[in-house]
C-alpha cells in the first residue's frame, strides 16, 4: 500500500508555521503499520494544490491532504479537489447543523462564510470534526483517472489546525484506513519514552542485550529530543508482537528507572497522574525556569488535584518573603547554590502545604556566570517528608532550551522519587 501526504498552506512555505502535521501523521501512521512513501508541502494556490493531488493520485492508494478547509478566501483545498475530480459540491444539512451548534454552544455569532464548510463533494464520506467546524472529507476516486491502470485510490482531506486534525485522525481516519487497507501480516511498533540518558549512552546499554532480536529483523531506533530519548522497536511478520514485547521487557530490565512512559506519554502528564494516583500534592519554587514547570503541570487535565502552589521567586527578596529562605543562606552561598535550592524546596513545601516540592535556581545566561558557577549552572531541589535532595546540573544552552531541560530534569527526578518511595 502506498501513501502520499500533501500539506497545503502558504504559511508553511513562508516559514511562518512549522509543518508538524508531517511529523505527527507519519508517526501515527507508522504506529498503525503504514509507511508514508512521499510527502510534499505546497502553497495555497490552485495550480500547486491541483498538481500535487493529481501526482499523488497517479501513484498512491491513499492521498492525505491537510489544511485549506476553512472559510477564508485562501482555503481552497475542498473546492479545487472537487473541481479536479469533476465532483459537484452540495450543502450537507447535518454538517451545517453541527457548525451552527458549535457557534451557539460558545455564544458566538455564526459568521456568514462558515457555510462553505458544509459544502461536501458528491459521494464523499464526512468525517465529523468535534473540535472545530470544517469536517474531514474522504473520497473514493474510482476509477482513478490519474492512474495509468485506473485502479481506485482514496483521498482524505483534513483541516489544518492541529487541535482539530489530531483527534479527527484518531477517531475517524485511523479506523477508516484500517478498514480499507487491513494489514496483511503482523506489525508491531512500540516507543518507550526515556529521560536522563543521552541516545549514545542508551544505545550502549541496550543494543547488546537486544541483539538477538535485531538479528531476527526487529528495528531498533532512537530519537533524541531535549532531555528525552525515544527508543523505538518495529517488527513485522507473525512474530512481530512477541519480538517487540521481549524488547520492551529487556529494555525495562536495563534502563527501567529512565523509562517514564510509552508512545505519546509526556513527562508532566506522567508526574501529575502518579501524584494523583497516590493522592499526593506538589508545590513549586521556580527561579530560573520562570514558571515553566508550573505551566507544564497546569497544561495537564487534573492538575488542580495535585498542584497546590507555584512560586516564581526571581529576586532574592522574593525568595526570602515568599519561601522563607534565610538571608544568611543567600549571603553566604549565593542565590544559585545547593543551600538556596534546599531552602527554596523546603519553603515551598511548607508555604504550599504540599507533600512534595520542586525548587530550581540557576544561571540561564548569557551573562551572570561567577567563579565556579558557569552559565548553565542549576540546582534542583526535591523535598518531601523523607528529606530534601539537591541535584547539580550544567545546562549550557540558549535560555529556552535551558528552561525546558531544567524542567525535564526536575520532573524526572521527582517522578523517580515518587515511584521509588511511594509515599512523600
Ligand atoms: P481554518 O478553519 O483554521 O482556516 P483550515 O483547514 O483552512 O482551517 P489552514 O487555514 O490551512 O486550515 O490552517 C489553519 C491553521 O492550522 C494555521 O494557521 C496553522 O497554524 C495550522 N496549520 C496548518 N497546517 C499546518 C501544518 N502542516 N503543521 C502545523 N500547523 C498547521
Amino acid at each position: 500500500m502506498t501513501i502520499e501526504l500533501i500539506n497545503t498552506g502558504s504559511e508553511l512555505m513562508l516559514g511562518r508555521v512549522l509543518n508538524t502535521h508531517q511529523q505527527w501523521l507519519c508517526a501515527r501512521l507508522a504506529d498503525l503499520g503504514y509507511m508514508v512513501n512521499r510527502q510534499v508541502a505546497v502553497p495555497d494556490t490552485a495550480i500547486d494544490i491541483e498538481q500535487a493531488v493529481r501526482e499523488g493520485l497517479s501513484r498512491a492508494d491513499l492521498v492525505i491532504t491537510t489544511g485549506g478547509l476553512g472559510p477564508t478566501c485562501d482555503d481552497i483545498t475542498r473546492e479545487r479537489i472537487a473541481g479536479l475530480l469533476g465532483l459537484s459540491l452540495h450543502r450537507n444539512a447535518s454538517v451545517e447543523a453541527q457548525i451552527h451548534a458549535y457557534f451557539i454552544s460558545r455564544g458566538r455569532p455564526i459568521p456568514l462564510r462558515t457555510h462553505v464548510e458544509a459544502m461536501i463533494p458528491e459521494g464523499a464520506v464526512v468525517l465529523p470534526n468535534r473540535h472545530g467546524t470544517a469536517p474531514g472529507i474522504a473520497i473514493q476516486v474510482s476509477p482513478n483517472p490519474f492512474r495509468h491502470d485506473g485502479r481506485p485510490s482514496w483521498l482524505v482531506m483534513l483541516p489544518g489546525p492541529p487541535r482539530e486534525l489530531r483527534p479527527l485522525f484518531d477517531t475517524e481516519v485511523a479506523p477508516l484506513i484500517q478498514r480499507l487497507f487491513p494489514a496483511v501480516d503482523g506489525f508491531a511498533c512500540r516507543t518507550l519514552k526515556t529521560t536522563g540518558l543521552g541516545e549514545s549512552a542508551m544505545e550502549e546499554l541496550i543494543a547488546g542485550p537486544l541483539k538477538h532480536l535485531t538479528d531476527q529483523g526487529m528495528d531498533l531506533g532512537f530519537c533524541a529530543r531535549v532531555g528525552e530519548v525515544d527508543v523505538r522497536f518495529v517488527a513485522r511478520g507473525l512474530q512481530a508482537d512477541a519480538l517487540v514485547a521481549e524488547a520492551e521487557f529487556i529494555t525495562q530490565r536495563w534502563v527501567g528507572p529512565h523509562i517514564f512512559g510509552a508512545q505519546d506519554d509526556i513527562l508532566e502528564s506522567v508526574v501529575v497522574n502518579a501524584l494523583a494516583a497516590r493522592g499526593q500534592t506538589l508545590a513549586l519554587a521556580e527561579s530560573c525556569t520562570g514558571g515553566h514547570i508550573a505551566n507544564r503541570i497546569t497544561n495537564i487535565p487534573g492538575a488542580s488535584a495535585v498542584l497546590t502552589a507555584g512560586f516564581v521567586t526571581y529576586a532574592n527578596a522574593a525568595k526570602i518573603t515568599a519561601l522563607g529562605v534565610p538571608e544568611s543562606t543567600l549571603r553566604d552561598h549565593g542565590a544559585v547554590s545547593e543551600q538556596t535550592a534546599r531552602a527554596m524546596a523546603d519553603g515551598a513545601r511548607k508555604a504550599g502545604s504540599a507533600d512534595w516540592a520542586i525548587s530550581v535556581t540557576g544561571i540561564a545566561g548569557p551573562s551572570g556566570a561567577t567563579l565556579g558557577k558557569p552559565v548553565g549552572t542549576v540546582f534542583i531541589g526535591i523535598a518531601s517528608d523523607h528529606g530534601t535532595e539537591v541535584f547539580h546540573q550544567i545546562n549550557a544552552f540558549d535560555r529556552e532550551t535551558f528552561k525546558y531541560l531544567t524542567a525535564q530534569q526536575a520532573l524526572s527526578r521527582l517522578l523517580r522519587r515518587i515511584q521509588a518511595g511511594g509515599t512523600a
